[in-house]
């Protein structure tokens, strides 16, 4: 019987526990809300204190994250734009619960790992993964191995032009109006005094996939991945995938030969490819 490991997907507004095997085999998994870091981890304590014992533990999170495991710092939450979750330790926090290994990388890098093992990304050999979520992140996987640069990758900041008449400065703490700054979910809600789920205008939407489509032009003319997926929930917006291909023909306008749209920026296959990635990542690890 395989080894049981346990997976934790920190998100922005929900935080996913599971016990599973590397081979993607998820025997259990909850979701629980990410609130204050107390909260959030005595119920991450107390689904894992319910559950069969596991071997070790990934933990995917959003960040900016330390990564590098020569750190001091290394699972530590950084500056996050998220309330209460600045200079959080979470290699230290989860320590005095869990005396086992455990491992960390960005969430978006955990979900990419997911696609590519098990999703997705399972035939291709390099492809950009971008969440669409409380926040906007994104993850370069090349020849089939994640890619951190030399901290991390966060393309969610990057630039791109907007123009807004009703004096909206963007969202992001730090640069205002970067790519999360003006199409996140959080800077949506900001933006228009209403949840992502509840926006019915047309137009919010379109601006919305233009947003999109003008990042993923970047990085299609910088990177040239073998596929583009996205994930988050704001993907689940009906047609908002749609528009964003049809912007994104618009924005390429033949300059390059890229597939089939249709085929070529496509919806993650499930949620839990966060946690199957996160359980991946320790797995791996674990047998090195
Ligand atoms: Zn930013």
């Amino acid at each position: 019987m395989d080894k049981l490991f346990g997976g934790i997907e920190f998100g922005g507004t929900k935080t996913i526990c599971a016990v599973g095997r590397e081979n993607g085999d998820l025997v259990v998994h909850e979701t629980i809300p990410t609130t204050s870091v107390e909260e959030t981890l005595r119920a991450v304590c107390g689904f894992f204190a319910r559950q069969s014992p596991v071997t070790a533990l990934g933990v995917g999170s959003f960040g900016p994250l330390d990564i590098n495991e020569q750190s001091l710092e290394y699972g530590s939450i950084r500056n996050s734009p998220k309330e209460g979750w600045t200079n959080v330790a979470l290699n230290a926090l989860l320590t005095t619960h869990f005396d086992i290994p455990i491992k960390f990388d960005l969430d978006v890098n955990c979900a990419a790992l997911g696609e590519l093992h098990f999703g997705a990304g399972k035939n291709v050999d390099s492809f950009v993964y971008i969440t669409l979520g409380t926040g906007i992140g994104g993850s370069l996987i090349i020849n089939r191995r994640l890619e951190h640069g030399i901290m991390n990758l966060e393309m969610g900041h990057m630039r791109i032009p907007y123009e807004f008449l009703d004096g909206f400065e963007g969202a992001c703490k730090f640069h205002g109006a970067c790519l999360e700054g003006i199409a996140s979910g959080h800077a949506m809600e900001q933006h228009y005094g209403q949840k992502p789920e509840d926006i019915k205008s047309q137009d919010i939407w379109s601006a919305e996939a233009n947003y999109i489509a003008l990042a993923l032009n970047n990085i299609i003319m910088t990177i040239g991945p073998e596929k583009i997926i996205l994930g988050g929930g704001l993907i689940r917006h009906e047609e908002l995938i749609e528009q964003i291909r049809s912007k994104l023909s618009f924005t390429i306008n033949g300059y390059l030969q890229v597939p089939d749209l249709d085929d070529y920026v496509v919806k993650s296959t499930g949620d839990t490819n966060g946690v199957l990635g996160a359980i991946k990542l320790v797995a791996s690890a674990n047998r090195e």
